[in-house]
C-alpha cells in the first residue's frame, strides 16, 4: 500500500511553485485531503507579515492535532528558513524543519527521518513538478532572492541575494509544460523586472519574452511583480509587441508621496513612478494592478491623503492594500515613528474602499467589449452559468467572468480560449456571451 501524503501550500504564487516541486519529488505517495490518513504532512509556510505567520503556525498546529501516530510532520517554507532556530525549541511538534533552499531534497530528507520510506518511494528519474489547480496554466519561477532594500520587507533577510534561473532552464521547463497541454503561463519572482541583473544582463526579460515566444504552443503569458526603477520603458515596449505576453503590468508602487517613497527605499520617487504607470496605462488593452502599503512608520495623515488622491483618479484595474506590519531585521523596524494599529486599519478600510470602488469601474469599462476568454468549468452560481476568465487576467485574482449564452448553439469545451463580448455586470463579476464557438 503506498504512503499518504497531505500538503498545504500558504502563502504566495511563488510559494505555490515550491509546493510543486515538493510534490513532484514524491509522486509516489498518494496524495490525501484527509490529514489524519496522511503518513506525511507537509506544511509550506509564509514568513511575510504577522498574520501570515500566525496562520502558518495555526495550521501546523491544527495539523499536528489531528495526525496519526508515526506519521511526519514537516514545517517548510519562509516562516520555517526565517524563524527555524527558534522554531525548533519552541515546537517540539514538528518532525522536520526545511528552509526556501531544500525543496528539491524533501525526499532525502524524508528518509534521513523514516527509513520506512525506502529508496524506492522516492527515486524518480527527473522529477519534475506537480503542476496543481489547472489543467493549462502555470507559474514560471524566474529568480529567488531579492536585491532591493525595502524599508519594510524582511524578505532579503531569509531569502537571500536576488539568483536568477538561466533562461535554459525556464525555456526547458515551459517546454516541457506545453508537451503537457499547459498553454498559459504565468512568470513570478520577488522582483521580476530585475530578473538576470545578478549576472550583469539588464535586459533579462526581454529575453526571456523572446525565448518564449519561440516556444510552440505557447499562447499566452504574463509577468507579475514588476518593480518601478528596475523596469524601463524599452521593456514595457516589447511587452507591448509581444504577441504572446499580454499588456498585464503588476507593479506595487506601494505609496506615491515622494518623502515616503524616498523612506521605503524604492529607488523611484513619485514623478519617475507615475511616468511608468502611464505608459502601461496608455498601452492598447492594457490592464494595471497594483499594491499599497498603508501606516509606514513616519506616514502623516497629508501623505496618506495624497495616496488616497492619487488611487481614486489614476485608473488602476486592481488595488491591493496592505497594512504596514512591523518585521524585526528591517530598516522601518527600528524607525521611530510608528503608527497606531487602529489609525492603520481604518487607513487600510479607506485605502481598501477607494480600492474596491476602482475594480468596479475598471469591470463597468469592459461592458460592450469583445475579450478573449477561457472557459474554466461550470459557475458555483447556477448550472447554465459557465465560469470564464480573461486571457490576460492572472488566474484567481483578476475576476471571473459567466459565460451565460453563445451566439451559436454549440457546446463549449472547457479550458479552451474564446472571443466573447462582455454583454453585462451583476456585482463584480461580468457576464460574456462567446461568439466563435
Ligand atoms: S522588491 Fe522590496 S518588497 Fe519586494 S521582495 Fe524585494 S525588498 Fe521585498
Amino acid at each position: 500500500m503506498s504512503n499518504k501524503l497531505h500538503i498545504v501550500s500558504l502563502g504566495c504564487t511563488k510559494n505555490l511553485v515550491d509546493t510543486e516541486v515538493m510534490m513532484g519529488k514524491l509522486q509516489n505517495f498518494e496524495l490525501t485531503d484527509e490529514s489524519q490518513d496522511a503518513d506525511v504532512i507537509i506544511v509550506n509556510t509564509c514568513g511575510f507579515i504577522d498574520a501570515a505567520k500566525e496562520e502558518s503556525v495555526n495550521t501546523v498546529l491544527t495539523l499536528h492535532e489531528e495526525r496519526k501516530e508515526d506519521s511526519v510532520l514537516v514545517m517548510a517554507g519562509c516562516l520555517s528558513e526565517r524563524y527555524k532556530d527558534d522554531l525548533m525549541k519552541q515546537m517540539p511538534e514538528v518532525d522536520i524543519f526545511t528552509g526556501v533552499g531544500d525543496y528539491d531534497h524533501i525526499d532525502e530528507l524524508l528518509i534521513e527521518k523514516k527509513s520506512k520510506f525506502s529508496d524506492e518511494v522516492f527515486l524518480i528519474d527527473g522529477a519534475e513538478r506537480v503542476v496543481t489547480g489547472s489543467t493549462y496554466h502555470a507559474y514560471i519561477k524566474l529568480s529567488e532572492g531579492c536585491n532591493q532594500t525595502c524599508s519594510f520587507c524582511a524578505i532579503p533577510s531569509f531569502k537571500g541575494k536576488l539568483n536568477s534561473r538561466n533562461l535554459d532552464s525556464i525555456a526547458t521547463e515551459v517546454e516541457s509544460l506545453v508537451k503537457k497541454g499547459f498553454y498559459d503561463f504565468s512568470f513570478v519572482s520577488q522582483d521580476s523586472s530585475s530578473y538576470l541583473r545578478d549576472q550583469n544582463i539588464k535586459d533579462g526579460l526581454s529575453l526571456l519574452i523572446q525565448r518564449i515566444e519561440l516556444i510552440e504552443g505557447v499562447k499566452s503569458a504574463r509577468i507579475l511583480y514588476l518593480y518601478p526603477s528596475t523596469t524601463t520603458i524599452a521593456l514595457l515596449k516589447n511587452i507591448a509587441k509581444s504577441e504572446i505576453f499580454h499588456n498585464y503590468f503588476d507593479m506595487p508602487i506601494q505609496h506615491i508621496n515622494d518623502d515616503m517613497l524616498r523612506l521605503m527605499k524604492r529607488g523611484f520617487g513619485k514623478e519617475k513612478t507615475i511616468e511608468l504607470l502611464e505608459f502601461m496605462r496608455g498601452l492598447p488593452n492594457s490592464f494595471v494592478r497594483t499594491s499599497f502599503i498603508v501606516g509606514h512608520p513616519n506616514e502623516t495623515d497629508e501623505m496618506f491623503e495624497e495616496m488616497c488622491d492619487f488611487a481614486k483618479h489614476f485608473g488602476f484595474d486592481r488595488i491591493n492594500v496592505f497594512s504596514y506590519s512591523d518585521e524585526e531585521t528591517t530598516p522601518a523596524y527600528d524607525m521611530k515613528t510608528k503608527i497606531d494599529a487602529e489609525l492603520i486599519a481604518s487607513r487600510a478600510q479607506t485605502l481598501g474602499d477607494i480600492a474596491s470602488e476602482a475594480t468596479n469601474k475598471s469591470l463597468e469599462a469592459e461592458v460592450g467589449s469583445n475579450v478573449e476568454l477561457i472557459i474554466d468549468g461550470e459557475s458555483d452560481e447556477h448550472e447554465y452559468l459557465l465560469s470564464a476568465r480573461k486571457t490576460i487576467w492572472a488566474p484567481d485574482i483578476d475576476g471571473e467572468i459567466y459565460v451565460n449564452d453563445r451566439a451559436k448553439d454549440e457546446d463549449l469545451d472547457f479550458f479552451k480560449i474564446y472571443s466573447a463580448k462582455v454583454t453585462s455586470i451583476a456585482g463584480k463579476i461580468l457576464t460574456a456571451t462567446v461568439d466563435n464557438a
